[in-house]
């Protein structure tokens, strides 16, 4: 039994079964490190790993922030479109990376259905693609994919802050993310939006990281340029 880890009862708002999930004690996460589009990286058990919340009943899953948050038609469109097809399963004990990538999986799905905000689904896929890049998949760069497309939407058309996101921080994030897929000439479009936003200026550390990774996004972008000219 892993000691970093408590038992919480969750009542599901679609179903009213009662189940259980476990949750990590703050006082047992050590970070190790930071990557560039905000991943934090545990060398505890990662409490990220227990984000969603899964009914083993009726296969209804969200983040734990929105469980609750269900009308009486999402009710409807769960049961239809999830429930009828759902083969009971618990996500209550102790989840390796790949329970989590499953847990994670049926949120979005849940969430699609749904309709949930861009915001929220592109939260969820960036999850996803964190976790893939634990194990080194190769399916990271397509939930980046998604989580990119996702925030692009929710920047232009949805309500800020999205979680935590505030709007300088999803800017700089759409930049970060658009490096990463190798998008350079977006990328750089969005680190330049970050860095002229006032509002950063309240954030030292990330708009040193935005000028710094603008710089490397340049820098990438000039070598693909030469490395194309020499071909
Ligand atoms: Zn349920």
């Amino acid at each position: 039994m892993n000691q970093d880890l408590f038992d919480r009862e969750i009542q599901c708002p679609v179903c009213k079964n009662i189940f259980h999930t476990k949750r990590v004690k703050s006082s047992a996460c050590r970070i190790e490190k930071r990557d560039t589009d905000f991943c934090v990286v545990y060398s505890s058990t990662n409490p990220m790993f227990y984000g969603a919340h899964v009914c083993p009943m009726c296969g209804y899953a969200a983040m734990e922030s929105v469980f609750k948050d269900i009308t009486p038609q999402g009710k409807k469109v769960i049961e239809t479109a999830i429930t009828k097809r759902w083969v009971q399963r618990s996500f209550g004990e102790e989840r390796s990376v790949y329970d989590a990538i499953e847990a994670h999986k049926l949120a979005l799905i849940c969430g699609q259905v749904l309709n949930h905000k861009k915001g929220a689904l592109g939260n969820i896929c960036l999850k996803l693609a964190w976790f893939h890049r634990f194990i080194n998949n190769e399916r990271e760069r397509e939930f980046l994919h998604h989580a990119q497309t996702c925030f692009e939407e929710a920047f232009l058309h949805e309500s800020l802050p999205i979680g935590n996101l505030d709007e300088v921080s999803l800017t700089y994030l759409i930049g970060e993310l658009n490096r990463r897929l190798g998008k350079y000439e977006e990328s750089i479009d969005w680190f330049n939006k970050a860095v002229e936003n006032p509002l950063i200026k309240r954030n030292k550390k990330l708009e040193a990281q935005a000028r710094e990774q603008w710089r490397l996004a340049k820098e990438e972008f000039k070598k693909l340029k030469n490395d194309v000219r020499v071909v």
